[in-house]
């Protein structure tokens, strides 16, 4: 079993090192308490969750804020890792075998939790994973993803 905080630790780290990431605020990521989806949630691999109250503002030049959102993300760098209650994470990807796949999740999340919904440029940035077969990306490119499809039909296994 790999250790959430540990999976956390090695994310941030390669976090660290992407260039395109310098300017948001990824050491911020250390304080995000991470956790497990229940072990029946079928179709999520991670969940990032924002505080109460935590809604997405769009300010005007002078920092004023001019609108207030009912939903989370519509534009960048509106919420960030300290309106965050939690990242979680399906408790199976913990498993060893699966640490790969489970820290290009957390990779995901922690996109998440710097303000990005699934926009074009969270798209870009999701890309830059170093590990280039535990990528996630669009809908398409996870179908093509080798590991995402060996993580779909894991069940499969047990049957043959
Ligand atoms: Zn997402």
């Amino acid at each position: 079993m790999e250790d959430i905080n540990n999976l956390g630790k090695i994310v941030i780290k390669n976090m660290l090192q992407i260039p395109e990431l310098s300017e948001f605020p990824i050491s911020k990521l250390r304080q995000v308490p991470l956790g497990k989806l229940r072990k029946n949630n079928k179709t999520m691999l991670g969940c990032c969750r924002f505080k109460k109250n935590s809604r997405w503002v769009k300010r005007n030049n002078k920092g004023k804020i001019v609108e207030r959102g009912k939903d989370f993300w519509p534009y960048e760098n509106t919420l960030g890792p300290e309106d965050v209650r939690r990242i979680d994470l399906h408790p199976e990807l913990l498993n060893l075998e699966w640490s790969r796949l489970a820290a290009s999740v957390l990779y995901h999340e922690y996109l998440h939790a710097l303000g990005f919904r699934h926009c074009s440029t969270f798209r870009r940035l999701e890309s830059l994973w170093p590990d280039k077969e535990a990528r996630l990306g669009t809908r398409k490119v996870q179908l093509n993803s080798p590991m995402y499809n060996l993580w779909i039909n894991r069940n499969l296994k047990n049957y043959s």
